[in-house]
């Protein structure tokens, strides 16, 4: 493993077992104190190796990513998505958001609308939220549920382990079928993101994120992180783990985010496909033909 990888190893959880949210402090930098250039500095390495493990996965058309971001409201998926896939190829990249469902949506089962969008091999897949939705913010307001058109015989208490195994169950046959699967709960401190919504209202280009509603779900915090530690624990696995990622700093989320992608690539074996004996000769007749060729 590369020193790259390394960084984002104290946050992986890959058993359910032990797990407590509250072992995990938000405003974790690993002992690391940098200036905000040196952060930028290690990131942009960083990101260069990504690309060139991407270029692999790519020329390579047999495995694909899948990446899972999950979060309170402000603890910087987005930024976080933009600055770690920046020195991506764009073609070997595929960004999903999933808000509210639609109509057409709640018409189907709840895996529907995200199987559509995983990855095509050879390609990194970004959820921003999830299916995991389904077991976090649909069982901290049972109104929503009882808006999902389920059969009532179907909706009893077990109906949240009944979902996460389901979600565990999907993830399995993801990987066997060469699909990883890497989650990320950007972990942010209830005090941090009182800062960040205050940011919003005070900083005219930031007027735009913020959203009343925000404000509101902070009441439901500790529910929220009930949810996200039973979905945590439900499904962490060492072939489709969680990364809890301190997400008080920035510029820490970001280099951990980095890190366990890399992690993942690594992981893969990747290699850029062999050229055969034929392709070989077939390749030196093409350049001896360019090689005498006139203008
Ligand atoms: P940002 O606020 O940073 O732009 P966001 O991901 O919070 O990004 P919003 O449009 O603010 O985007 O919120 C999307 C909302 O949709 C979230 O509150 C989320 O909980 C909700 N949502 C996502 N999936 C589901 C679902 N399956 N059922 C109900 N609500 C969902
Ligand atoms: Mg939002």
């Amino acid at each position: 493993m590369g020193k790259d990888a390394k960084l984002s190893r104290p946050y992986r959880v890959e058993s359910g077992k032990k797990f407590r949210l509250k072992d995990f402090d938000p405003g974790d930098t690993g002992g690391l104190k940098l200036e905000k250039d040196h952060a930028a500095e290690k990131l942009e390495k960083g990101v260069d190796l990504l690309a060139a493990l991407q270029d692999k996965l790519y020329a390579q058309d047999k495995r694909a990513l899948l990446l899972i971001f999950q979060a309170m409201d402000a603890a910087g998926k987005d930024g976080t998505i933009k600055h770690v896939m920046s020195g991506v190829n764009p073609q070997g990249c595929q960004v999903f958001a999933f808000k509210a469902p639609s109509a057409e949506e709640l018409d189907h089962d709840f895996l529907w609308r995200t199987t559509k969008c995983l990855p095509e091999r050879g390609r990194i897949g970004i959820f921003n939220r999830s299916y995991y939705e389904e077991v976090l913010v649909v069982r901290v307001h049972p109104q929503i549920l009882a808006g999902q058109k389920l059969p009532p015989e179907l909706v009893t208490k077990r109906i949240w382990d009944e979902r996460l195994e389901d979600i565990a169950a999907m993830e399995r046959y993801l990987t066997r079928n060469g699909i990883a699967v890497v989650k990320f709960f950007l972990n942010v401190s209830k005090k941090e993101q009182r800062k960040r919504f205050l940011d919003r209202l005070e900083e005219p280009d930031k007027n735009w994120k913020f959203a009343l509603g925000d404000v509101e779900e902070r009441k439901h915090w500790d529910a929220y992180q009930e949810a996200y530690e039973e979905a945590i624990r439900a499904t962490a696995t060492p072939w489709a783990p969680w990364y809890v990622v301190p997400a008080d700093a920035k510029w820490y989320t970001r280099l951990v985010v980095a890190s366990a992608v890399i992690d993942a690539l690594e992981r893969m074996d990747l290699a850029y496909p062999e050229v055969d004996e034929a392709k070989k000769a077939e390749l030196e007749k093409a350049r001896e033909a360019l090689a005498t060729a006139k203008g």
